[in-house]
């Protein structure tokens, strides 16, 4: 029997270890470090941490959820869907939670791999479903030492924090930070938001699900798969508009100016965006130049220079007292896989591999890593729709190379092959709109590492087969 270990239990881990057991494999190990399922939706639990991907296309197309409340679910849906999902797919007997993997050393035949504590498990197969966004970044600022109030990352939201009465700073205007700062606003008693640049938003059309849908939902599940359809459509329509044709960008920069000209008041100097709509990700939302523009609320847009016991020093000479100091920082998305240590063949370690950046064949799989499938992983990333459609994709793909392992041997991608596939993902990359400014998406060389240059149907189409010549037996 094929011996199957799957790191991490997030969306991606979840779908590829069902997926594989539907397909008759049934030796399969999921190792999970958290102390539950749910990848990120586990992790940010900070105040206001919710979907920004419509929820119909933000669920398996295997396990359409009939119960969302709205069409921006909040995080805890999410996890609860997840944690549904893996009851319903029989995954808990699966599970190894707690248990970290630190290493994996290909033996020539199998995966050794080596767990936090030093006990070690073979395998066949390994699917590193690690996630992009699993490792925060906290800035180095000059004295953050010295500073004494309570710190936090948005990934990390202490469970007991209550900031009623606070003043709180927080550095960052993502994705997070714009969910964060109106869902904090009406608690704390001054909130200073560092911005060092402004992002792009467009107005959030949230709606609540009400009784009668779910109920609907639960009765004729076609009208989920419409939803659906209906989503992967219009999210299709906004990626073309973001990317696309001149005359689509300008009607989405407008509606997003108009959004400013509405909400932001005299703030929209400052709120403004510099760089290329859609070089970071747009963000959609509802309430944060409300949030910016209340009398409790700051926008600094000063560059932070250092901190001292209780203040945020700024390049414009002003002090910003703060009992909280939120990062709302993002992760270390280009560094696939670390801390793991991953060798292959021949003693290849995927860390020297990747050293220019990390890149696979239709981000799956590496030349020299046999039996070693990526679940998100390089050039995978979407700005315009739902990642997890990304992954079903790869986890069907990554049945297929399991099945061709079972009955024939290891499976390595071929060098020219992968080298071709990222030859054509760089060209594609280097006109695209994510060169123009600084963003997750790209290495301190500039290399983007994350994104997808296509739409998300073409991913789809050309993980649909998996194709056997473009492998070797090693
Ligand atoms: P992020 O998009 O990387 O944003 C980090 C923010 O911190 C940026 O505004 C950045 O400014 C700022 N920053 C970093 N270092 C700084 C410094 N030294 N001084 C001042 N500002 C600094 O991180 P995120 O908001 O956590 O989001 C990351 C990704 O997670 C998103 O793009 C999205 O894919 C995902 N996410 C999704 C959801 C969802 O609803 N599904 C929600 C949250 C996050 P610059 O822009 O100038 O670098």
């Amino acid at each position: 029997m094929t011996r199957i270990a799957v790191i991490g239990a997030g969306f991606g881990g979840i779908a590829v270890a069902h997926l594989l057991r539907r397909a008759g494999f049934g030796d399969v190990t999921v190792y999970e470090r958290g102390d539950d399922v749910g990848g990120v939706w586990r992790d940010n639990t900070y105040p206001g941490c919710a979907c920004d991907i419509p929820a119909p296309l933000y669920s398996y197309s295997f396990a359409l959820n009939p119960d969302w409340s709205q069409r921006f679910p909040p995080h805890d849906e999410i996890l609860g869907y997840l944690r549904r999902c893996t009851d319903a797919f029989g995954l808990r007997p699966q599970l190894r939670l707690g248990t970290a993997v630190d290493s994996a050393q290909w033996t020539g035949t199998a995966w050794r791999l080596t767990l936090a504590g030093g006990t070690c498990a073979e395998y066949d197969v390994i699917v590193a479903a690690t996630g992009q966004l699993s490792r925060p970044v906290v800035p180095r600022i000059p004295g953050a030492g010295a500073f004494t109030g309570i710190v936090a990352h948005t990934a990390r939201w202490p469970a007991d924090l209550d900031v009623t009465g606070k003043s709180i700073g927080v550095i960052g205007t993502g994705a997070s930070a714009i969910q964060l700062v109106p869902a904090l606003a009406d608690r704390a008693a001054r909130i200073t938001v560092f911005q060092r640049s402004a992002p792009w938003t467009l107005p959030k059309p949230n709606r609540r699900y009400g009784r009668v849908r779910r109920a609907l939902n639960r009765r004729v599940p076609p009208l989920m798969r419409a939803a659906r359809a209906g989503t992967l459509l219009l999210t299709w329509v906004t990626g073309r508009a973001v990317t696309g044709r001149p005359i689509a960008r300008r009607f989405v920069r407008a509606v997003s100016a108009g959004q400013r000209y509405v909400q932001a008041g005299r703030l929209r100097p400052h709120v403004t965006p510099d760089y290329a709509m859609g070089c970071k990700r747009v963000l959609f939302t509802s309430g944060w130049y409300r949030a910016l523009r209340r009398s409790n609320v700051t926008l600094s847009t000063a560059d932070i220079r250092q901190l001292t016991a209780a203040t945020v020093l700024t390049a414009d000479g002003a002090e910003h007292h703060c009992d909280v100091l939120v990062y709302a920082t993002g992760f270390a998305a280009t560094e696939f896989l670390i801390p793991m240590a991953v060798t292959g063949r021949d003693g290849r370690r995927l860390e020297d591999e990747w050293k220019d950046g990390a890149y696979a064949h239709l981000g799956i799989t590496v030349p020299g890593f046999p039996n070693l499938f990526l679940m998100y992983g390089p050039n995978t990333n979407t700005g315009n729709t739902s990642v997890v459609y990304f992954l079903e994709a790869q986890a069907r793909y990554i049945v297929q190379a399991v099945r061709a392992v079972a009955e024939s041997g290891p499976l390595e991608v071929r060098e020219d092959v992968a080298a071709a596939f990222d030859a054509e993902m760089q060209r594609r990359l280097a006109g695209s709109v994510w060169t123009g400014c600084t963003n997750w998406y790209r290495t301190a060389t500039g290399r983007i590492v994350t994104n997808w240059p296509g739409m998300a149907s073409e991913y789809r189409a050309r993980t649909a087969r998996l194709t056997p010549s473009d492998f070797v037996r090693p």
